[in-house]
């Protein structure tokens, strides 16, 4: 069993550091207990930070080597990143909560981001555009310089590990500010990236409070773009600094998903997809399926099917399985599993019940019981607010295009689904559904390889897929007068 150390640093211009702003206490959601503490970093950080990653980009150490090269910099990060996996999921599992299993899952997650994108490096191209005789005209993608990246706690190793690794294969240099609720796992990074050979000031990983250290990376002048992942509330913020700054940002927002069930879906396969698309990390995913939207003949097996496997999930401290789909772990913190309490006692007072759940556990940590709620009307609050925890709202609609309205009928435009046996009608509601990804009988049937990301409040900007590449450069056009 990997030992957590007692206290953790951040890591700045290639070396190990003290926060300015003191230390943070970091909790184990699973016990209730504090499990380390953290070097806290403030405005004074973040600039030493900035400044390291400028110069190392003004050096052109990464931008001169050959693409190829960074690539297989940013590939080994991968091979480390499998190395340490039993290391880092203990970690992250110990901060964040999420069972052991699927915190394996993570970690070779974020190393197949940067298998992926080191394999890319070399194929960020320009074109050649005719000019017709004597003209030589190219394009060039160049990276932006200092790469400012704001990340959430739900995910902290995939998220960052996606722009870390379209960063750094792109050229760019990278300031990666860990969300204060899981700052441990985000400091293999910085291992990764010194085991590697990564240039100094390259990658430099710290934490720091939102509203002082965040604030002060989103605002530094220093900086050439943002890539953020987080709420919309924070996102507005951010989209406020960028456009001071006058650069481009990446904004992966919340999300109020839904699964479509026509009367003809193989519901075998839709409950496997409920199991991971709601209860995957106590239902804390941007993407989680959060809706259902399902016709009236299947309307009450759906509810019984989810009831059974709702109560057939152990939950539970995520480190004490480890076998794949055991258990379902606690929420972050007892803050956010009383929000998620809070928004159900709402929707019951709304009129709808909750089939099966609903209520905070009575255990150390921050556990909350895998949760149906029934009668739900899509004005609901439950219906248009992101939960973000094991809460799935079920809905009837009346007809196919009643259940698109539905569907669209949030703010938000994350992803979507549906489910059915008619692929025509399938690809009806793909055309129609308002989501920057649509899964058809599959909930996240995608993967790394696939461009993710949202429209509506959602956010802008793709991550994951070759698209992703292209948030991390910009166009230089060569028009050359020959003779
Ligand atoms: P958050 O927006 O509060 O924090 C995200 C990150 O932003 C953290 O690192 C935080 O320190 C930083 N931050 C906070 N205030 C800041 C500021 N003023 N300036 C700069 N940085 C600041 O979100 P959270 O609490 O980590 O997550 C909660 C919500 O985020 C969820 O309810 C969900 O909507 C959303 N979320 C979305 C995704 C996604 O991929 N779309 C992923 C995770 C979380």
């Amino acid at each position: 069993m990997t030992e957590i150390a007692p206290y953790w640093q951040n890591y700045i211009d290639g070396s190990w550091t003290d926060g300015g702003a003191g230390r943070l206490t970091v909790d184990d959601p699973g016990s209730g207990e504090v499990l380390a503490e953290q070097a806290l970093a403030d405005a004074t950080d973040v600039d030493r930070a900035v400044q390291a990653a400028k110069r190392c980009h003004e050096s052109g150490v990464l931008t001169d080597m050959r693409p190829l090269e960074r690539g297989r910099l940013v590939q080994g990060m991968a091979v480390w990143f499998r190395d340490h996996a039993d290391e880092i999921a203990t970690v992250l599992t110990r901060e964040q909560g999420k069972p052991f299993w699927e915190a394996k899952g993570e970690v070779e997650n974020a190393a197949k981001y940067f298998e992926y994108f080191g394999n890319q490096a070399s194929t960020v191209e320009g074109k050649s555009i005719p000019l017709g005789a004597g003209y030589i005209d190219y394009t060039v993608p160049e990276p932006y310089g200092v790469s400012a990246q704001i990340i959430p706690w739900n995910f902290p190793l995939e998220i960052a590990a996606r722009s870390i690794a379209c960063g750094i294969a792109t050229g760019n240099t990278c300031v990666v500010k860990s969300s204060e609720m899981t700052p441990l796992s985000s400091s293999y990074f910085a291992r990764a990236g010194e085991a590697v050979g990564l240039p100094k000031g390259a990658l430099n990983v710290l934490t720091g409070l939102g509203g002082e250290a965040g604030a002060a990376l989103a605002g530094h002048p220093d900086i050439d773009q943002i890539v953020f992942t987080g709420s919309v509330a924070t996102g507005q913020r951010i989209a406020a600094a960028a456009a001071n700054s006058v650069i481009p940002c990446v904004l992966e927002l919340g999300g109020k998903s839904a699964a479509i069930v026509h009367e003809d879906a193989d519901l075998d396969a839709f409950e496997a997809s409920v199991r991971k698309g709601i209860f995957i990390n106590a239902g804390q995913v941007c993407s989680a399926m959060s809706r259902i939207v399902a016709h009236p003949k299947v309307h009450d097996e759906i509810a019984d099917r989810i009831v059974s496997l709702a109560k057939s999930l152990s939950v539970g401290p995520g480190i004490e399985r480890t076998e794949f789909g055991a258990n379902m772990g606690p929420m972050i913190s007892v803050k956010q599993r009383d929000r998620a309490v809070g928004m159900v006692a709402q929707a019951e007072a709304d009129g709808a019940s909750a089939a099966t759940g609903g209520r905070a556990l009575n255990l150390p940590g921050s556990f909350m019981e895998p949760t149906l709620m029934t009668g739900v009307t899509p004005d609901m609050q439950i219906a248009q607010e992101e939960v973000f925890g094991p809460v799935v709202s079920l809905m009837r609609y009346g007809d196919e295009a009643d259940a698109i309205r539905i569907a669209n009928g949030t703010q938000y435009g994350l992803v979507a689904g549906v489910f059915t046996r008619d692929l025509d009608r399938a690809g009806r509601a793909a055309g129609k559904l308002r989501a920057g990804q649509v899964f058809v009988n599959e909930w996240f049937a995608g993967g790394i390889e696939t461009p993710f990301g949202g429209y509506g409040k959602s956010g802008y900007g793709r991550e994951k897929g070759r698209e992703a590449l292209w948030n991390y450069v910009q166009t230089k056009n060569v028009a050359i007068r020959l003779g």
